[in-house]
C-alpha cells in the first residue's frame, strides 16, 4: 500500500450552486516521493490539500496516511508539515523561534528544540540567522525559514501549496532547485500544489494533472510531456502545435518542425522571440490546413509577416482524441 492514498475522494462545497471541487479523485504517493498536483485555477488543487490536512470534510471516499484512515483525525493529530503561500512567518518571532514553533507545540525539551533548530538552519543555509527578525530576511530567505519551520517537527508528510507563489520568476527558478535539494536531503514525502507546470516538473518525481475536480493524467514529467493523454493535458503543459484534424488533434512537438524552402506547408510568421540563444518563431499556416499554429525554433532570423515554408517529422507526431469533459454531477 502507498504511503498516502486518496481513494475515490469527493469534496463538495454546499454553496449555491453546489460546487464539486474534487470528483472521485484517486491518487497514491509512495514514501519518500515528491508528487506535484497541477492544473488551472479552480481545478481543485487547494481543496485536495485542505482535505488531506483535515481542513475540509470529505464527502465520500477515504484518505489513508501510512495505513491510517484519516477520517475523524483532527488536523493537529495528522502529523503534517504545511508550507502555504499565505502561511506567513510570525513577524514578532525571531527566525529560530519561527522554526522552533512546531517543536514547542509538541512540548519537546528545550535543549532538543535548540539542537533541531540549529540543524535546520544549517540545512537551509541560514546558520547565523537564528536571532534575526523576520523583516530582516529577503523573500528567498523567508521561504527557506518557512520550509524549515514546516519540517522541524519531522512531519510524516510535507504539503506545499504554491510555496514560491509570491516571488519573482528568477528567484522562483533558483529556489525551485534549492527546494528540491532540501526535500531530497530531508528524505520527506511531499505533496506539492502549484498552477505552474514548470515548477511542478522541476520539483516532482510524479505529477498529477487536474481538470475540473478530476484527475486528467498522472505520470512522471517525461511521461506527461512525451505522452499527454488528452488535448487538455498537452495544452496545459505548453505544447503549442495542436492541429485539429476532424475529431482528432495532432500534437506536433516544437522540435519536430523545421524551416524548409521546399517544405510541403506554408505559413506567415506572427511572432519571433529570442530565447536562450535561438529564435522561437510562431506562425499561422495559410495552406490547405489554414489556421494551424506552427511554433518552431531556428537559428535563422525570421521577421513578422514573412512567408515561410516548413516541414515536420511525421514520426514524432501523436494523435490525441478530443478532450472529453464529463458533466459534473451536483
Ligand atoms: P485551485 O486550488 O485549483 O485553484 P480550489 O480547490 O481552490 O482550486 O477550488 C476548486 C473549486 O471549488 C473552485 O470552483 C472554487 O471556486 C470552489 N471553491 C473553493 N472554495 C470554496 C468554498 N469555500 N465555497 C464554495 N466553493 C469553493
Amino acid at each position: 500500500m502507498s504511503f498516502l492514498t486518496l481513494e475515490q475522494v469527493t469534496v463538495r462545497y454546499e454553496s449555491d450552486p453546489v460546487v464539486v471541487a474534487l470528483d472521485d479523485v484517486s491518487i497514491e504517493v509512495e514514501a519518500g516521493e515528491v508528487v506535484a498536483v497541477v492544473g488551472p485555477s479552480g481545478c481543485g488543487k487547494s481543496t485536495m490539500l485542505r482535505a488531506v490536512a483535515g481542513l475540509e470534510p470529505v464527502g465520500s471516499g477515504r484518505i489513508l496516511l501510512d495505513g491510517q484512515d484519516l477520517a475523524g483525525v483532527p488536523t493537529h493529530h495528522r502529523d503534517l508539515g504545511l508550507m502555504f503561500q499565505d502561511h506567513v512567518l510570525f513577524p514578532h518571532l525571531s527566525v529560530a523561534d519561527n522554526i522552533g514553533f512546531g517543536l514547542r507545540m509538541k512540548n519537546q525539551a528545550t535543549s532538543e528544540q535548540s539542537a533541531r533548530v540549529l540543524e535546520l538552519l544549517d540545512l537551509v543555509g541560514l546558520s547565523g540567522f537564528a536571532d534575526r527578525t523576520v523583516d530582516q530576511l529577503s523573500g528567498g530567505e523567508a521561504q527557506r525559514v518557512a520550509l524549515a519551520r514546516a519540517v522541524a517537527p519531522s512531519p510524516r508528510l510535507l504539503m506545499l501549496d504554491e510555496p514560491l507563489g509570491s516571488l519573482d520568476r528568477l528567484l522562483r527558478e533558483q529556489l525551485t532547485g534549492d527546494l528540491r535539494r532540501l526535500i531530497d536531503q530531508l528524505g520527506v514525502t511531499a505533496l506539492h500544489v502549484t498552477h505552474d507546470q514548470v515548477e511542478a516538473f522541476a520539483l516532482a518525481d510524479r505529477v498529477v494533472v487536474m481538470c475540473d475536480g478530476r484527475v486528467a493524467q498522472v505520470g512522471s514529467p517525461s511521461e506527461l510531456w512525451h505522452q499527454p493523454a488528452s488535448v487538455f493535458v498537452a495544452e496545459f503543459l505548453g505544447h503549442p502545435n495542436l492541429w485539429v484534424r476532424g475529431d482528432d488533434t495532432l500534437l506536433v512537438p516544437v522540435d519536430a518542425v523545421h524551416l524548409d524552402h521546399s517544405g510541403s506547408r506554408s505559413a506567415v510568421v506572427d511572432l519571433v522571440e529570442f530565447r536562450e540563444g535561438r529564435f522561437r518563431v510562431s506562425a499561422r499556416s495559410d495552406d490547405d490546413h489554414p489556421g494551424d499554429t506552427v511554433v518552431f525554433e531556428t537559428d535563422a532570423a525570421c521577421v513578422v509577416g514573412q512567408n515561410i515554408r516548413f516541414g515536420f517529422d511525421a514520426q514524432q507526431t501523436q494523435t490525441l482524441g478530443r478532450t472529453v469533459r464529463q458533466p459534473k454531477m451536483s
